[in-house]
């Protein structure tokens, strides 16, 4: 069987198709600034050289209908027809509280889905929008949408219910989501299958550290906790969103720089994090080397995320009922040994011990704390599309 798994931001669309008999992917590729004059087309299929193309496209329409060409072009196509696609995977950022499980995209689901966006305003319109288009241009293949919410659904209420007024949950379904639902489900399971384990006997922490971060207490194969909440504004400290804050210094802010609320929510989310406080940039591979040559305010925030991790890692621990593991994945996370290493640094009370040499020189996924530790520390490089993709012929299998 073969699925179309598909990513769509408001300019960009990522996209994989897999054979799913072996795992493999047979193409993947993205396209860049849609609906701009400079829009680019890169496309990889297997065995073949890259494709390249800087012309504009106009929608997500036309970028879809650009990749659906290239999979079936007579002679570089990795399909002969369209009709080899049994099913097409969405990853679609927020599903609210009604979607707690992955869906087949119906007449009914999609009127469901719609009603979403008004949670997640940036995301979940050019998710539907792939969905759309997908209708649009593979009629009869099925669609899948897999929600980046869905995993944390199964969390406690005393853990999503914000303490405000009640009401806000009743009437306008206000509590913690949580999001990265995809990455923290695939690398706990990965997690399991590494350790030749149980997923449900395993008490896990998954640190999913991108330019986004979060953490999810994973305990009897559910997600407990999570550090993200109705938004994915709050929690760590970020590349370059702010994480938790006293929520009074919104109105400070607003005060301070006479400015809309609206505008401090920029402040939040696009200046501040990593970012923020080094004033230098929210890419750690950057910090990194500042700090290294001496760079206060590059150290203090590389500490500042450090900290904020392990005591977002401390804070999960009543969630997840203990710790037997502890998961890095995603960019910093599979990445940075610098940053593991800080970050543990913050642990070892907890028996957490890295083995240096396999911290150092882990590249692929594996366990890199030392025998002798009781909380074992891995790298397990995250693999959203992947996901999508089982999950997306698991819910059609089902039908
Ligand atoms: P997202 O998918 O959320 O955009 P990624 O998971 O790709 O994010 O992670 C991006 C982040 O990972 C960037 O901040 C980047 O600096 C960091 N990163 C990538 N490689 C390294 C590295 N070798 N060392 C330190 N940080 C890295």
């Amino acid at each position: 069987m073969k699925i179309l798994v598909l990513n769509c931001g408001s300019s960009s669309l990522k996209y994989k198709l897999f054979e799913m008999t072996g795992n493999d992917v047979l193409a993947h590729g993205q396209a860049d600034r849609i609906g701009m004059p400079n829009a680019l087309f890169q496309h990889d299929a297997q065995g073949q050289e890259t494709f390249l193309n800087e012309t504009p496209l106009s929608s997500h329409h036309e970028a879809v209908h650009s990749l659906l060409t290239h999979l079936v072009d007579s002679k570089q196509g990795i399909l002969k027809d369209l009709n080899e696609i049994g099913g097409v995977g969405h990853r679609v950022v927020h599903g609210g509280e009604h979607f707690q499980t992955s869906v087949v995209v119906d007449p009914g689901t999609r009127n469901i889905l719609e009603n979403t966006k008004q949670l997640a305003p940036l995301h979940n319109p050019p998710n539907l929008m792939g969905i759309d288009v997908c209708t649009n241009l593979l009629p009869g293949v099925p669609q899948v949408a897999v929600f980046d919410t869905a995993f944390h659904q199964t969390m406690p209420a005393y853990a999503y219910t914000y303490a405000i007024p009640y009401r806000y949950y009743l009437e306008d379904h206000v509590r913690r989501y949580g999001f990265h639902g995809i990455s923290h489900r695939y690398v706990a399971h990965r997690t399991a299958e590494i350790l030749r384990q149980k997923l449900e006997d395993l008490k896990i922490i998954t640190c999913h550290l991108g330019a986004g971060s979060s953490l999810c207490a994973v305990a009897g194969g559910k997600s407990q906790d999570t550090s993200m909440g109705f938004t994915p504004l709050s929690g760590l400290v970020m590349g370059t969103r702010s994480g938790d804050i006293d929520p009074a210094l919104v109105s400070f802010l607003a005060e301070k720089e006479n400015c809309s609320l609206g505008q401090v929510m920029e402040i939040l989310n696009r200046q501040s994090g990593v970012f923020g406080i080094s004033g230098i940039s929210p890419d750690f591979r950057d910090l990194e080397k500042e700090a290294a040559l001496g760079n206060k305010r590059a150290l203090l925030a590389l500490d500042a995320y450090a900290y904020s991790v392990a005591s977002g890692i401390g804070s999960l621990i009543p969630a997840a009922g203990g710790l037997d593991v502890l998961v890095f994945t995603a960019g910093i996370g599979e990445h940075s040994p610098n940053m593991r290493r800080r970050i543990c640094a913050f642990l070892s009370w907890l028996g957490i011990i890295l083995d240096e040499e396999k911290n150092v020189n882990s590249t692929v996924e594996g366990i890199i704390s030392r025998k002798e530790a009781t909380v074992k520390v891995l790298v397990v490089p995250t693999d959203e599309e992947k996901m999508i993709a089982r999950e997306t012929r698991a819910i059609l299998q089902k039908q």
